[in-house]
């Protein structure tokens, strides 16, 4: 059997590998991208990009709500399940297609199929050989399903995104950013839902002015939290689920139940060992600050190391990587700080930097932190309201900026610009030098006391 060779492999046609491959192309390298499944990995196909359909979806049912209250003669029907995901879908084939032809106009070899290493320069795929002088790793996350009686009667984020009929009562069983930007999709489309969660608040990891803030939004919104519930089972009761928590209460009638409690490393059947890439206890594979494994030739870019599994994370990791083994620029890295991320619920949140309190345990009482809340401008004529909450962490006596937070309408396209400036290092002074754009929610960031 005859070696394919090539410089570079991107294991995994993801976010990450996708962008690694066709960088180093760029610079004239012969690349190549495997795939076991459809180009463009999770963000293109459950992930990202058909979540925010789903959230534009939503949004457009938001607007037709308050449509009246401006004074339009409409009624709000029901949303068609199957004409939205017939179109999502639709688009998706779409951007893999799209993918797929790019690759081809960067001349990088696609090929389908499992790739596992038989060394750390040679990995086999569909029975073929390929080498190359640089195996990146890009095989991204998957989904966890707890392992509980019963558990698999629940769907996961991936079979969110095949339901072909809107479930009329769903559960969902997390309290990260997936299980409360689906939760909020259900929702506004028309479902019941009840969301059970492991502790007082959610998005735990940000924060806690978010977390709270958005409890209290869900719960406007018709959401029902239960707190501090752990599932202990779940049972078929004439086709609705029942889920049991540890403490014995049952919650039945279900026809959806949906897990959303976080995603492992997908490095199953890669045979990293016939390489020797060392992987930490999660699996993870372990990396350096500029995507390095222990083996010299074997890099690891996106969710796949455990670090910030967003999409943009793993591009700028894949390309900088790429920048660095063919385009001369030895010190290129990604900075895994001050990266900046949106959770699509309803209202929306941006948040870039420290929390309040990750920056009070680092800098204690140099921390002054400013706070606004109001209900935007937008709600001034409709009967339903949302609610924004801002706060900026500032440090020291320049009052460096290190955290800015953010929920409410217009959050989720606020947040980049601010991250540019924050990340330059700007001060409060800065902001309130800013000229305030009125009247936008924005300008309450800029003009804090
Ligand atoms: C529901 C959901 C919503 C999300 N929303 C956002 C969002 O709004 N914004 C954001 O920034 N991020 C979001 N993310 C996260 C984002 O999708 C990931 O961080 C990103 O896709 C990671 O890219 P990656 O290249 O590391 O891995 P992936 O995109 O997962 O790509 C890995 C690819 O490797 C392939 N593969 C695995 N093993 C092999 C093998 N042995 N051989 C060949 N191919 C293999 C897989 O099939 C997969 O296509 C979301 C994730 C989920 C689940």
């Amino acid at each position: 059997m005859s070696d394919q060779a090539f410089d570079l492999i991107s294991i995994g046609g993801g976010s990450g590998g996708l962008a690694c491959a066709q960088r180093a192309a760029e610079y004239g390298a012969k690349a190549a991208v495997i795939e076991s499944q459809r180009l463009g990995g999770t963000c293109v196909n459950v992930g990202c990009v058909p979540k925010k359909i789903m959230w534009n979806a939503s949004n457009v049912a938001l607007a037709l709500s308050d449509a009246g209250d401006y004074g339009f003669k409409v009624s709000l029907g029901d949303n068609d399940w199957s004409i939205l995901k017939s179109k999502r879908d639709a688009y998706v084939l779409r951007l893999n297609a799209i993918y797929e032809r790019n690759l081809a106009a960067k001349g990088v070899a696609y090929l389908r199929g499992a790739a596992r290493f038989l060394d750390k320069n040679t990995v086999e795929v569909n029975g073929a050989r390929m080498t190359a002088r640089h195996i990146v790793v890009a095989t991204g996350g998957k989904v966890i399903v707890p392992t509980l009686p019963g558990a698999d009667l629940g769907i996961t984020s991936d079979g969110f995104f095949s339901l072909e009929q809107r479930p009329r009562r769903v559960a969902i069983v997390g309290s990260g950013y997936v299980a409360c930007e689906l939760a909020g999709a259900f929702r506004e489309l028309g479902s019941e839902v009840e969301l059970f969660i492991r502790k007082e608040h959610v998005l735990t990891s940000f924060d806690v002015m978010l977390g709270k803030s958005l409890v209290r939004e869900m719960r406007e919104q018709g959401i029902v939290i239960h707190q501090q519930i752990l599932p202990a089972s779940v049972r078929d009761v004439g086709g609705l689920k029942t889920m049991k928590s540890t403490d014995g209460r049952e919650f039945p009638g279900f026809d959806c139940l949906l897990w959303a409690v976080g995603r492992a490393s997908n490095v199953a059947g890669l045979g990293l060992e016939k390489a020797g890439v060392a992987v930490d206890e999660g699996d993870y594979v372990i990396t350096d600050g500029f995507q390095n494994t222990n083996v010299p030739g074997v890099y690891a870019i996106g969710d796949v190391t455990g670090r910030a599994a967003l999409t943009p994370v793993a591009i700028a990791a894949g390309r900088r990587l790429s920048d660095r083994l063919f385009g001369g620029k030895t010190d290129r890295r990604l900075e895994y700080s001050m990266i900046p991320t949106v959770v699509f619920t309803h209202p929306p949140i941006g948040t870039v930097g420290a929390s309040e309190a990750e920056a009070r345990a680092q800098y204690g009482g140099a921390v002054k932190v400013y706070v606004a809340d109001f209900t935007p401008m937008y709600h001034a004529l409709t009967t339903r309201k949302s609610h924004t909450d801002m706060k900026l962490v500032c440090v020291g006596p320049e009052q460096k900026i290190v955290g800015c937070h953010v929920i409410g309408v217009g959050a989720d396209e606020m947040l980049q610009g601010f991250a540019v400036a924050i990340r330059m290092g700007a001060t409060k002074r800065d902001f309130d030098d800013t000229v305030a754009i009125h009247p936008t929610s924005a300008e309450e960031l800029v003009t804090m006391r």
